[in-house]
């Protein structure tokens, strides 16, 4: 495993980490989550990924728990939470990065957590109503009070990003340092795009996500839903239109040639061909069990051989989102 630093930070990711979004809780109690989280762990996983908003709380609960049964050493791992839609509905708890719902925020995500810090703090989204300077102000002081080491941004615009990171400059704040965007063969355009020039000039890290478009690119779609898959599960019936796509689907299985000629999975080479882009601090994978994430890990031994001449073959595949990259 190769660990990359998250933009200019000191601190250095593992470049495939682990996240619980949809599966912690809803698809993996804590036996599970245990078994995963050990299994990327042992592959050189140094980074875990959670939101406070994940099963509305209950995924950093079960994180919490397995992190207290796995008792690796502190030093060696990573935990992010996430905040902005919050865990309730009134008025200055949902949609929001006031500084009242930051600390409360925090406060609540350790406690679930049974940590007393987590190393990265992201804000989930940007919001448009509380000026920019409070939620510097506030990210900045979590990590003043040692609740947490670095703070982030997640489907930020990149001038909402510059303007966070110079109102941090003005006053001599803790500055934002890194990204969670969206990064997939389907979904590249802002990253390539938008963010690429940012990243270059800001050195802005990146924690990436959805790499297998929820699973759209390990092929596990082509011939229909499988019951015991995300897209089946009655709670995410919003993804079936994205995994029975038939242009999405014939993409996908001309990616199949590939990876045969790779050796490799198609799973391994979706998750590679993130793992090329330089831009990337660590691609956060999903997974809901053991032996994805053991196949999902062995990514890192087939982004070497992937050449400048396959890149270019994918791209032929995909081509009408590089054409829309390129608008
Ligand atoms: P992926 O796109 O990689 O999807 C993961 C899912 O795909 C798994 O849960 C599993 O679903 C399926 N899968 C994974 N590996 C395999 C395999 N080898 N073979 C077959 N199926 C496989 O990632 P996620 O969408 O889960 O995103 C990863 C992480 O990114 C999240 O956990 C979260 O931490 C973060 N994230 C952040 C967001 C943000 O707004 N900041 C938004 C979304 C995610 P199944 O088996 O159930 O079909």
């Amino acid at each position: 495993m190769e660990y990359r630093h998250l933009g200019r930070a000191g601190i250095r990711v593992s470049e495939l980490s682990f996240g619980s979004w949809v599966t912690f809780h809803n698809q993996a109690g804590i036996k599970l989550a245990v078994d995963m989280m050990a299994a990327a762990y042992d592959a050189g996983v140094n980074f875990f990924d959670n939101a406070e908003v994940y099963a509305n709380g209950k995924s950093e609960e079960v994180m919490g728990a397995a992190l207290k049964k796995l008792k690796w050493r502190r030093g060696s791992y990573l935990v992010s939470t996430k905040f902005y839609w919050g865990l309730n509905k009134g008025i200055n708890e949902r949609n929001t990065l006031n500084r009242k719902r930051l600390i409360e925020g925090i406060n609540g995500s350790l406690q679930r957590l049974q940590l007393e810090y987590v190393d990265l703090i992201f804000c989930h989204r940007a919001d448009k109503t509380t000026p920019i300077e409070e939620t510097v102000w506030a990210m900045h002081n979590i990590i003043e009070h040692g609740k947490a080491f670095y703070w982030g941004t997640s489907e930020w615009e990149a001038a909402e990003i510059v303007e966070a990171i110079h109102i941090a400059e003005k006053h001599h704040l803790h500055k934002p340092v890194m990204e969670q965007p969206v990064y997939n063969l389907f979904e590249r355009k802002r990253f390539s795009g938008e963010y690429e020039r940012f990243y270059k000039d800001y050195g802005y890290g990146s924690t990436t996500w959805s790499p297998l478009a929820s699973g759209l690119l390990s092929g596990k779609y082509n011939k229909g839903i499988p019951k015991d898959s995300r897209a089946g599960m009655k709670q995410n019936s919003w993804l079936v239109e994205t995994v029975t796509d038939k242009d999405k689907l014939a993409k996908v299985q001309a990616l199949e040639i590939i990876a045969r000629d790779l050796n490799c999975t198609l799973s391994q080479l979706s998750l590679a061909w993130c793992l090329k882009n330089p831009y990337v601090s660590t691609v956060i994978t999903g997974a809901s069990r053991v032996e994805q994430v053991k196949e999902n890990m062995k990514a890192i031994e087939v982004a070497p051989r992937i050449t400048p001449d396959i890149l270019e073959q994918i791209d032929t595949i995909f081509k009408v989102r590089k054409e829309e990259d390129e608008d």
